[in-house]
């Protein structure tokens, strides 16, 4: 890196750097699906930071890039940093990128001061994390947890399957199973990302460690009603479902507010979609239906919350002489980082001006797979403006530095735990 810059500056140099030319499917914005060919030129490119900054590189049978920094005696287990590197449409240049290029501006500052620690540092640049490609996600890192799923080469996206796309590039989805680690090769899974929220802006903090990854529940509420004449269907003898509706609405976002501990526990409940039929505006609504995501930091808080909600539902429901029902279509479980290492990093955070409070990631991320095998901890970096999977997406230098100087903190702190 130039002695002229800070790493903040150089980190957010190499991510812009890797927004657009080769590095994008299309130069009117961001777009680097997993597999493609700005994908590959984005792994061509960081193989070889990873190596100026002294590690030796090497792919997986998923595709993954890989960068180790061996332990003072060669062969010890890892700890393991990694983000995605692929992006959604007229997406942000450091949603995922960012937590690659950080790591690996650490491995370099750590190979500059010939340091190395009792175990080894190892940089993994996931694929698939924003399912971008095809319509699953995470299926990179679900291979190195080991939890391949066959029904996921099936999947069709814009250039074939998946099978025929990994062939057409060399893979194997049958071989995906061998990019499986070894539980005891790596001890802990480390991941750096912008927040993507506007939480750290509005605390004025730049950094902080995330305790865990929401657990999500999505569905699709149907309210049937009566359909009527808007001039002749006395009020008293209505069954209004889109009046039902936007009561059910309401009541969401009662019981989202009013939860106990729900702010803390990361809670909140969104409905997004709503659709009105038969949608004439001299028509009483007899259907309506409308989306529901509830998410909260635990499973047991989403489904508490999830039950109120769906009392509040069938009391307005008898009271308003509708139907309603509730098709639940998603439960993805979320993930618990470890304790000890969200309290680790927590302090690095701190001595860098970063928030004493770890927070619940309200969006998914490869961590969520990898700390269902391993012991995981999350830094989230803050998001001006909240601004995220938008080409407006950015970071604050210092924030960077100071995430870079966390990182370091945080790997002195698990040297001396591993010590103790
Ligand atoms: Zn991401």
């Amino acid at each position: 890196m130039s002695e002229m810059m800070t790493t903040g500056q150089n980190v957010v140099a190499r991510c812009r750097l890797l927004s657009a030319g080769v590095y994008s499917e299309t130069q009117d914005g961001l777009f680097r699906p997993w597999l493609s060919d700005s994908f590959f030129q984005a792994q061509a490119i960081l193989s070889e930071w990873m190596i100026q900054a002294g590690m030796q590189v090497r792919y997986d049978a998923a595709g993954n890039l890989i960068g180790r920094y061996e332990a003072c005696i060669p062969g010890q287990a890892a700890i393991l940093f990694g983000s995605h590197i692929d992006t959604v449409a007229n997406g942000g240049c450091f949603d995922g990128l960012l937590g690659v290029i950080l790591a690996i501006s650490v491995v370099e500052q750590l190979s500059q001061a010939q340091k190395r620690y009792p175990f080894a540092i190892e940089i993994i640049a996931f694929g698939d994390e924003e399912g971008s490609a095809f319509p699953v996600s995470m299926m990179t890192s679900r291979a190195v947890s080991g939890e391949v799923n066959p029904e996921d080469w099936a999947l069709i996206g814009p250039s074939g399957t998946v099978a025929e796309v990994m062939r057409a590039r060399g893979l194997s989805c049958s071989d995906l199973s061998k990019a499986g680690r070894n539980a005891e090769d790596i001890i802990a899974f480390v991941e750096a990302h912008i927040e993507q929220g506007p939480v750290l802006e509005a605390q004025e903090f730049s950094l902080a460690a995330v305790r865990s990854i929401a657990a999500q529940r999505r569905g699709t509420v149907t309210i049937i009603g009566h359909a009527g004449h808007a001039g002749t269907l006395p009020m008293v003898m209505r069954r209004d479902a889109l009046a039902a509706a936007a009561e059910a609405v309401l009541s969401v976002e009662r019981v989202a507010v009013e939860f106990p501990y729900g702010a803390e526990g990361g809670l909140v409940a969104t409905v997004g979609r709503l659709e009105v039929f038969p949608g004439g505006s001299n028509v009483v609504a007899d259907r309506v239906e409308f989306s529901l995501d509830v998410r909260a930091g635990a499973r047991s808080l989403r489904d508490a919350a999830v039950q109120q909600i769906e009392n509040a539902f069938r009391d307005l429901a008898q009271r308003r002489g509708v139907t309603l029902s509730c098709a639940w279509q998603q439960d993805l479980e979320g993930a618990e980082c470890d304790p000890t290492l969200v309290r680790m990093m927590q302090k690095a955070a701190e001595s860098e001006g970063g928030s004493d409070v770890a927070l619940v990631s309200g969006a998914g991320h490869d961590t969520m797979v990898m700390a269902r095998r391993w012991p995981s901890v999350m830094l989230f970096i803050r998001s001006p403006g909240g601004i995220s999977h938008h080409p407006d997406e950015t970071v604050l230098e210092d924030d960077v530095d100071a995430a870079h100087r966390t990182l370091l903190g945080f790997l002195e702190r698990l040297n001396l735990n591993q010590k103790n």
